[in-house]
C-alpha cells in the first residue's frame, strides 16, 4: 500500500492513533503510538525516534537514539483498542540513516535480496504451523511452584481441566487425547473461530483451525504461505491476535514450546519452497517424494547446518524440553516423506507441483520469525550452492518410525542438540553460512550468542522444582 493510501485509510476509518511497532532479538513486539493527526507523508520518510538502549540485546546506553522506519505495506487496523488504531511494522535505522545490523526485519530483507542476487530463485515461500495452548487466566498452570509441582503428567494435565472438586473427567481431554474431537470435548471452537475472524480482518488468509494433540486447549491455526518477510510479519500479527483474543475470553495463550511435562509440546513446523518467476523449483516428477535435486540440496543444507540453525529456530531453554522422543517433536536429523519423527518431512498427500515443499519440523514459536526464516533460507541456499546431498551424508531418507528402530541403527542417526548451550556452541562453530553476503553480520552473531548464553545461565542458576523430588530428603 502506498503512503498516500495509508493516509486515506487513516481518514476513512477515523483512526486516532498510529502504532509504530518493531521486534527485538527475541521476536517480542514493541510499540509507540503517535496521534494520527501528527502522521503525514514525512513521517514515513523520517521515521519515529525511540531509545534503543532500553531494548534487551540492542544498543549500549551511549548510543541509544534509534529510528523506526514504517513500512506502509504492513499496516492493519487493531481489533483490540477502544480508540481506532492503525498498526504499522517498522525497520530499525541508526540516527545516521543506516540500517541497524541487529534489526531482525532488516535481516529478513537482506536474506530475500541475497537469494534474488544469487539467481537461484525470485521468491522463497514460508508457511509456519504455530501451535499454542489456551489456559485459564492464572499463571503457572502446570504447577511450577515447588509446593504444588507434580512430575505426574496426567495429574498436571487433568488439573488444567478440572474445575469441580473430585474431578468428573467425562468429556474432558486426557494426555495426548486432544486431536480433533468435536464439542463438548473441544471447548474452544468459538475462541479459535474468533481468532480466525480477526486474523482475516488483519489480512491473513486462514486455511483451517483445530484442537491439537495435547490435553485441554492445545490449538493450531494455519494461514496461507507468503514470502519470507511477509510471513514473519503475519506471524507477529498472529501472535498478537491470538494473545489478545484469549485475553478477551478471560484466557491466556502461550506459545511456550513445552508448558506441560509429559504431554505434547507446541512446535512451529515451517513449510518452505523456492519459486523462480512463478515456477516452482522444488518439484520434479519421479524423484523421491517428487522432489527436484534443488529441493534435496536445500534439505541437505538445512540438515547439515541444523545444530547451528537450531540456535535460531529453537532459541529458548524450554525449546529443548520439547525436542525429546515420544511427543511428535523431531529429534532425528533425517528427512522423510510423511514420517513425523523426522526433522524434515516432505508432505505428499494432495500435493500439486506448486504446492511441493519441505517441512522443517524442529522450530518452535520462541523463534524470532525474521531471524529463523532467514537462517533456514541461508542454510538451504548453502545446500543448493554446495550441492549438499543429504542421502550421501547419511541424513535419510528414513521412512520407518525412527523411535522404533533397533538401537544399533538409531546410533547411526544424528540428533538435534540437547540444550540451548549446545546449539549456541554449534552456532559459534558454524556461522559462515549466515554471514554470506553480509546477511547476518559477525557482530550480530556474536551479540546473539552472548545474549542467549546469558538467558540460559539465568535459567541454570535457578533451583528447579524437580530437584525437590530428587534431593530434598537426601
Ligand atoms: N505438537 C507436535 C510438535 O511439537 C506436532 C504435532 C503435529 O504433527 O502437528 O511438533
Ligand atoms: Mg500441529
Ligand atoms: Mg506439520
Amino acid at each position: 500500500m502506498s503512503v498516500e493510501k495509508v493516509l486515506k485509510l487513516i481518514q476513512e476509518n477515523n483512526i486516532e492513533w498510529v502504532d509504530f511497532r518493531f521486534v527485538d532479538l527475541s521476536g517480542k513486539t514493541h510499540h509507540i503510538s503517535v496521534p494520527a493527526s501528527a502522521v503525514e507523508e514525512e513521517t514515513f520518510e523520517n521515521g519515529v525516534a525511540f531509545d534503543g538502549s532500553s531494548i534487551p540485546g540492542f544498543r549500549g546506553i551511549e548510543e541509544s537514539d534509534m529510528v523506526m522506519m514504517p513500512d506502509p505495506e504492513s499496516v492493519y487496523i487493531d481489533a483490540f483498542t477502544a480508540h481506532p488504531t492503525l498498526n504499522v511494522m517498522c525497520n530499525i535505522f541508526t540516527p545516521d540513516g543506516e540500517h541497524y545490523d541487529r534489526d531482525p526485519r532488516g535481516i529478513a530483507e537482506k536474506a530475500e535480496a541475497f537469494m534474488q542476487a544469487s539467481g537461484i530463485g525470485s521468491d522463497a515461500f514460508f508457511a509456519p504451523e504455530s501451535e499454542f495452548f489456551i489456559f485459564d487466566d492464572v499463571r503457572y498452570h502446570s504447577g511450577m511452584n515447588s509446593s504444588s509441582y507434580s512430575v505426574d503428567s496426567e495429574e498436571a494435565a487433568w488439573n488444567t481441566n478440572r474445575k469441580e472438586e473430585g474431578g468428573n473427567l467425562g468429556f474432558k481431554v486426557g494426555v495426548k487425547g486432544g486431536y480433533v474431537p468435536v464439542a463438548p470435548v473441544d471447548s474452544q471452537q468459538d475462541i479459535r473461530s474468533e481468532m480466525c475472524r480477526l486474523l482475516e480482518e488483519a489480512g491473513l488468509v486462514i486455511e483451517r483451525h483445530h484442537h491439537e494433540v495435547a490435553t485441554a486447549g492445545q490449538a493450531e491455526i494455519n494461514f496461507r504461505f507468503d514470502t519470507l518477510k511477509k510471513t514473519a510479519d503475519n506471524l507477529l500479527k498472529y501472535k498478537y491476535i491470538v494473545h489478545n483474543t484469549a485475553r478477551q475470553y478471560g484466557k491466556t495463550a502461550t506459545f511456550m514450546p513445552k508448558p506441560l511435562f509429559g504431554d505434547n509440546g507446541s512446535g512451529m513446523h515451517v513449510h518452505q519452497s523456492i519459486f523462480k518467476d512463478g515456477e516452482p523449483l522444488f518439484y520434479e516428477k519421479g524423484g523421491y517424494a517428487n522432489l527436484s535435486e534443488m529441493a534435496l540440496n536445500y534439505i541437505g543444507g538445512i540438515l547439515y547446518h541444523a545444530p547451528a540453525l537450531i540456535a535460531l529456530t529453537n532459541p529458548s531453554t524450554n525449546s529443548f524440553k520439547r525436542l525429546v522422543p515420544g511427543y511428535e517433536a523431531p529429534v532425528n536429523l533425517v528427512f522423510s516423506k510423511g514420517n513425523r519423527s523426522a526433522a524434515v518431512r516432505i508432505p505428499v498427500a494432495a500435493v500439486t507441483p506448486k504446492g511441493c515443499r519441505i517441512e522443517f519440523r524442529t522450530p518452535d514459536s520462541t523463534a524470532n520469525p525474521y531471524l529463523a526464516f532467514s537462517a533456514m533460507l541461508m542454510a538451504g541456499l548453502d545446500g543448493i550452492k554446495k550441492k549438499i546431498n543429504p542421502v550421501e551424508l547419511g541424513y535419510g531418507p528414513a521412512d520407518k518410525n525412527l523411535y522404533d528402530l533397533p538401537e544399533e541403527e538409531k546410533a547411526q542417526i544424528r540428533s538435534v542438540p540437547g540444550s540451548l548451550e549446545e546449539a549456541l556452541d554449534s552456532l559459534e562453530a558454524d556461522s559462515s553460512f549466515l554471514t554470506e553476503g553480509g546477511v547476518f553480520s559477525e557482530d550480530f552473531i556474536a551479540n546473539y550468542i552472548a545474549f542467549k548464553r546469558a538467558e540460559a545461565k539465568q535459567v541454570s542458576i535457578r533451583v528447579h522444582p524437580h530437584e525437590y523430588s530428587l534431593y530434598y530428603d537426601c
